[in-house]
């Protein structure tokens, strides 16, 4: 059970957890609020994926002591880059707001150690206009959503991620989980095909934080395997597809095609890869993918 590993983990240095409501799926905050209760440190949620969506009913911004949403270019909100923190903690609000403007308490008078955290205006007009079309988001991204999964039902060894109908969802992510016993194809010559065919899927979220710096080199000394084998375990079976308003019925149709056939053709597939010049590395040297 996960809840007992984070338990195990703490230690005498331990000082809160950080939960992750990955794709916008809320993580189970009750039992990480039980745990921090028992072992008294502070409760942070990384929301960065969450915006728009709520858990048991309650939206996501609410949870643990603070949470923290991303609005860089990629997630649902847009401001190109920034972000928000978003807390019930009015002691901890008023610390957060000095913080990001210099510890700024008025004019010439400076209270607290801060940094330079303010929004600039053009990304605060960029998260309006894209604040004012949230609903038209939310339904594309679900229409997609949903023809992928009509477009993937008989496709072999490829499982859609599912969301909680119930609660509501930006839909943001498509994620597919490969079982390599099925597919005749591993995750990565899957995603080749991909690229191959100028479909820019992504290996989210690959190949985890402890196989690069600081960690892979600090941490070299930590069997991994033994640790994070759920980790490495997804890392090496998950694709995420192209979605959002720049993609349409007729894009999630041919994708889904491409993953048929090479899925059910997967000698032919690797042959004609082997022609190809596609390598998963090429745009990871551009820093500003992510
Ligand atoms: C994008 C992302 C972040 C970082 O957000 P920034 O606004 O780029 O700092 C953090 N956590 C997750 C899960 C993300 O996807």
């Amino acid at each position: 059970m996960w809840a007992a590993r984070v338990e195990e983990l703490i230690t005498p240095r331990t000082t809160g957890i950080m939960g992750v409501h990955l794709w916008g799926r809320g993580c189970d905050v009750e039992e990480l609020a039980r745990i921090v209760r028992e072992h008294d440190l502070k409760l942070l949620f990384d929301a960065a994926h969450a915006f728009g969506c709520s858990h048991e009913g309650r939206m996501i911004g609410n949870f643990g002591g603070a949470e923290v949403f991303s609005f860089h270019a990629t997630k649902f909100l847009n401001t190109l880059e920034g972000g928000a923190i978003t807390t019930n903690d009015d002691e901890l609000m008023s610390r957060i707001r000095l913080m990001k403007n210099f510890g700024f308490a008025g004019q010439d008078n400076v209270i607290y150690a801060g940094t330079n955290g303010k929004m600039n205006e053009l990304s605060a007009a960029m998260g309006l206009t894209s604040l004012e079309n949230m609903d038209e988001f939310i339904a594309v991204n679900r229409d997609n959503y949903e023809r992928y999964r009509k477009g993937l039902e008989d496709v072999p060894g490829v499982r859609l991620m599912e969301y909680d109908s119930a609660e509501r969802l930006n839909y943001q992510y498509v994620v597919l989980e490969l079982d390599r016993t099925a597919t005749q194809l591993t995750r990565d010559e899957l995603v080749k095909v991909l690229w191959a065919e100028n479909v820019v899927a992504r290996r989210y979220f690959y190949p985890g934080c402890h196989r690069m710096e600081p960690y892979r080199s600090n941490q070299a000394h930590v069997d991994w395997g033994s640790r994070l084998p759920e980790t490495i375990s997804l890392s090496e079976r998950l694709i995420t597809l192209p979605t959002g308003t720049a993609v349409g019925p007729e894009q999630v149709e041919k994708i889904c095609d491409i993953l048929r056939a090479a899925t059910q053709h997967g000698a032919k597939a690797r042959e004609w890869l082997s022609e190809q010049e596609t390598e998963l590395t090429g745009s990871g040297t551009d820093p500003e993918v992510r």
